[in-house]
């Protein structure tokens, strides 16, 4: 069975809407929350492959990226009153700007949007598939770097949300390490990019994540996270959970006829 990286939260959050989306393949159209993070991943991915491939383009132009996702979308995207697209635009153009002068001339990237088709696990029946947004070099070897955009990504004392990323920046340590044939062994770090409304609220900053393989496999003792979801996956036990945060029409495709939500 194969499990994209970038769907592992929803997996881990609530597996019912997970086999909904992945296996039964139900689609909700794009919101427009998620399209502004796509827009931010854009922008920030073409200014650092320039870098990266030293042809470097200047922070405006790779905001035509930015642009691009907000107005041609290639998905239908749905924009609401809480935000629209010259909104969605403002906000992006802004954490674009933010990202590439203060986070992006503190690192040296190997990789940029590194993708890795297929890395099978045997053993558990599984393969994983995903892209790394960016390796980086350090003095301690190469380390994943994962962009996250959100309302609540970076707390106003500038403390980068770490928590609940573990298990996929795993993943993407997993696919980077197998995808470039070197093994990734410094910590990893989350970028946080702030999505608020207001100028002053939309905070960059780094966090991060140390031995994130160590739950993701386990060792002789203790089961890892990987293993637990292969044995899921076989059994065709998929747990709803009605208590997520994302339990809503708005996210979930099946939340009209899910008969676990009480
Ligand atoms: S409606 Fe709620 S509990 Fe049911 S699958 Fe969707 S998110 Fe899970």
């Amino acid at each position: 069975m194969k499990i994209r990286a970038s769907s592992l939260p929803d997996l881990l959050d609530c597996a019912a809407r997970w086999e909904a989306k992945h296996i039964k393949k139900l689609r909700l159209p794009t919101s427009g929350k998620a399209q502004l993070g796509t827009a931010v991943h854009a922008g920030t991915a073409a200014f650092d492959s320039s870098i990266l491939a030293k042809n470097p383009v200047t922070v405006d132009d790779a905001a035509g990226e930015v642009v691009d996702a907000i107005w041609k979308p290639r998905e239908e995207v749905v924009w609401g009153d809480d935000l629209g697209q010259r909104e969605a635009e403002g906000i992006a153009l802004d954490l674009h700007r933010k990202y590439c002068k203060n986070i992006a001339p503190e690192q040296e990237y190997v990789a940029v949007e590194q993708t890795c088709d297929v890395l099978e696990i045997k053993d558990l029946g599984i393969t994983l598939t995903g892209t790394t947004d960016r390796v980086r070099k350090t003095p301690d070897g190469l380390g994943i770097v994962d962009l996250k955009t959100g309302g609540a990504a970076v707390a106003a004392d500038g403390t980068v949300k770490t928590a609940g990323h573990a298990s996929q920046i795993a993943v993407y340590e997993l696919l980077a390490g197998f995808s470039l044939g070197l093994p990734i062994t410094a910590p990893a770090q989350i970028v946080g990019l702030q999505t608020a409304k207001t100028e002053k609220a939309r905070r960059v900053g780094i966090g991060e994540i140390a031995n994130a393989r160590e739950a993701l496999v386990g060792d002789e003792l203790n089961l890892g996270v990987l293993e637990m979801i292969a044995k899921m996956l076989k059994a065709g036990i998929f747990l709803p959970n009605p208590r997520s945060q994302l339990c809503s029409a708005k996210y979930c495709p099946m939340y009209l006829s899910c008969r676990y939500r009480g």
